[in-house]
């Protein structure tokens, strides 16, 4: 079936709007200017780390250049140790990255990292000893250098799908929404991935990946670090949905976006609001990364075709509510490298939806419908190829 939406905003802007993003370390530079004083680079089976070695926090800002080979960091207030005076450009012999370039303007440098392939990558401000760290990944190699074009978004590359990851929500010290009753999300949700992943596994044959098999904290870096390390096809991210008003019920299936109405908000707000604290930066989550105009219409027909299953296999029986396909700027539909859609699969502030919940039948029917929309998704893909 084909995606009835497409997204909206046009490439160019997104790279106009990239150029400007800037990512502050989280100390501010000094007075003195620091020194750069290495660069190291190594390449791992599925990414190429480069750490910039410096002698204290330093600013930071990052571009992706047009062309989309080649990352630009600019580092303000700071000069060129001793190492560099020879060499400014490094031709890298290994992995993914090519060149790296470096470059003295005036009180800063700049650095221009050059792949053989476009990327995504991810940039962090270490301290003890001072560095920053780069982790590149290749972009979905199906993707060749013609598809850069606005109106592929309109047909989405077809993903041959070979590995799923399955997301159950919380674990740990976060047990996500807790019902009247007691029962929690992360243990409800926990029970419908593996209920999920069974079915993946004995009836389409494809590799699962659960980010948690059993009760522990997971942060959602280290699901959204796996699932894009393993090069998985698809995302599935089951929730459990609470709402002040105890009336509401329903299923909510979520993709990549702005969010549109105040349940949305809500929801992604609760959802991103992890234990460990991490801020979320919904402006840089939903322009980062390029590669997500054409992951975003995939997910868009796998959320489609999820609430249709949702109301064909539970709705039957249940009389559930379909609250609709949303959007909404969850941070493991941001961070992944692939289709991913969102599952709120009930209302746990609901009292009815909360004892459907404590059913295994009911548990098991959600697992089906999840399946279902997967089942959908892979033949809808095939004929498409
Ligand atoms: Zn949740």
């Amino acid at each position: 079936m084909q995606p009835t939406g497409s997204p909206s905003r046009p490439l160019a802007v997104i790279l106009l709007i990239q150029l400007f993003l800037s990512l502050p370390a989280s100390t501010s530079a000094k007075e003195s200017p620091a020194t750069l004083i290495n660069i190291r680079h190594h390449a791992y089976p599925d990414h190429t780390r480069i750490v910039f070695d410096v002698n204290q926090p330093t600013n930071y800002k990052t571009a992706r250049l047009p062309g989309l080979q080649t990352l630009s960091i600019h580092l303000p207030n700071m000069i060129l140790g001793e190492i560099f005076q020879k060499d400014r450009i490094i031709t890298v012999k290994s992995g993914f990255l090519k060149t790296i370039e470096i470059r003295q303007e005036e009180a800063a440098i700049n650095v221009m990292l050059t792949f053989k392939n476009r990327y995504f990558y991810k940039i962090s401000s270490i301290s003890d000893p001072d560095r920053l760290v780069i982790d590149a990944f290749p972009s979905n190699p199906a993707l060749k250098k013609g598809d850069l074009t606005p109106a592929i978004s309109k047909n989405p590359p077809v993903y041959s799908i070979r590995t799923i990851v399955i997301d159950p929500g919380h674990g740990g010290d976060d047990p996500g929404t807790i019902g009247k009753s007691g029962l929690t999300e992360k243990a409800v949700v926990l029970d419908v991935s593996r209920r999920l992943k069974d079915l993946v596994v004995r009836k389409l044959k494809k590799e699962v990946l659960m980010t948690r098999e059993k009760d522990f904290f997971l942060s959602l870096e280290e699901r959204t670090l796996l699932a894009n390390g393993r090069k998985a096809d698809l995302f599935i991210s089951v929730h459990a949905n609470a709402h002040p008003k105890r009336s509401m019920q329903g299923i909510e299936i979520y993709l990549l976006g702005v969010a549109t109405d105040e349940q949305a908000i809500a929801t992604a707000a609760r959802e991103n609001a992890t234990a460990d604290g991490n801020e979320v930066n919904f402006q840089e989550m939903i322009l980062s990364d390029l590669e997500k105009e054409y992951n975003l219409n995939a997910s868009l027909e796998l959320a489609h075709l999820t609430e249709k299953a949702f109301i064909e296999k539970l709705g039957r029986k249940y009389a559930t509510v379909s609250l609709g396909v949303k959007r909404a700027p969850f941070y493991v539909l941001a961070k992944t490298n692939m289709p991913a859609i969102l599952a709120e699969i009930s209302f746990l502030s609901n009292p009815l939806e909360e004892r459907r919940l404590k059913n295994r039948q009911y548990r098991q029917r959600i697992a089906e419908a999840l399946y279902t929309g997967i089942d959908q998704y892979i033949r809808s893909s095939k004929k498409k190829s």
